[in-house]
């Protein structure tokens, strides 16, 4: 069953009954903002009421207030792309153009975290998660160095990895590294489980595109397992959250895919542009933002983000 939500290309699409708790009926897709090339890295500062959120190929970090619609943050970002924000609600930003992870210190200077590891310069960092025990989980693919849209091509020294960040920064471990491209992350709400996205090899015929589910193991530093949870169709997977129930809702071609704890996909919130990343925010943390493609759209949920950025 799909609901339309007046926008063209905008609804509903109910799978699963579990879907029908998630989402309200009357609450319609807002488009917040447009005009942008590609939206992506959206992370919330609920002491701000703002949303700060990057348009790649612009080079620039903006910021989205009720009150004050966007306003520029960071001019130049260094091409930023996945961000979120420390247990001392800095901001973590991956950047492709110097190929590290940063972060802003309260009164505004850059510290950078991580450029390099395995004895090698990143690739081009994507996306980023905070654990609670605040160390920094990142994916590190190639995608970031293979065009001048998003940074400037630039030669990759390692493969794609998944990495682990002590909380203040210095050489990442590798935690997985048999990814074509690591792209989204996100902890289960205990933190026992590490999913991340993998978008496959550019320019591959069949590439591996799924999302995996990874076991974190008991001392909270590496992981096991890693089988395929979910594929989405169409497409692949970018960025996504978990909600408090322990559910995906995850960025997709088609808008946003929620896939159930088990893996199930139980509907989907129809978007007319492509969904590279969203987060939950505003002030019950029960608002969706989404990054689509050239516009910034807003939808009030049933549920709410699980703790954390
Ligand atoms: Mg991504």
């Amino acid at each position: 069953m799909t609901i339309a939500m007046g926008d063209p290309g905008a609804g509903l699409e109910r799978l699963d009954p579990r879907f029908d708790g998630l989402v309200l009926f009357n609450a319609g897709l807002e488009r917040l903002a447009d005009g942008f090339r590609w939206l992506e890295g959206p992370v919330w500062f609920g002491d701000h009421q703002c949303l700060l959120f990057n348009d790649i190929p612009s080079n620039r970090t903006l910021r989205w207030s009720e009150r004050h619609g966007v306003t520029p943050f960071l001019d130049p970002s260094g091409f930023a792309n996945g961000q979120t924000r420390d247990r001392q609600g800095r901001l973590i930003q991956c950047q492709h153009q110097s190929r590290s992870l940063s972060r802003r210190e309260h009164d505004g200077r850059t510290t950078v975290l991580a450029s390099d590891a395995r004895g090698h310069r990143l690739n081009a960092p994507n996306d980023v998660v905070v654990k609670r025990d605040g160390s920094i989980w990142f994916s590190d693919p190639l995608y970031g160095l293979l065009n001048d849209y998003e940074g400037g091509r630039q030669q990759s020294e390692q493969p794609p990895a998944l990495y682990r960040l002590e909380p203040d920064g210095g050489t990442p471990e590798a935690v997985a590294t048999d990814f074509d491209g690591p792209n989204g992350l996100a902890f289960s709400p205990d933190e026992q489980w590490l999913y991340v996205a993998e978008s496959g090899a550019p320019g591959v015929a069949a590439p591996r595109q799924h999302i995996r589910r990874f076991r974190v193991n008991d001392d909270g530093r590496g992981l096991s397992g890693g089988d395929i949870f979910h594929t989405i169709h169409p497409g692949w997977a970018d960025g996504f959250r978990v909600d408090e129930h322990g559910n995906l809702w995850c960025g997709a071609a088609d808008g946003v895919h929620v896939i159930g704890p088990d893996g199930v996909l139980l509907g989907k919130v129809l978007v007319p542009q492509r969904v590279s990343n969203l987060c939950f925010g505003d002030r019950h943390h029960s608002r969706l933002f989404l990054c689509a493609a050239t516009t910034l759209y807003a939808l009030f949920t049933n549920t709410r983000g699980a703790a954390g950025p």
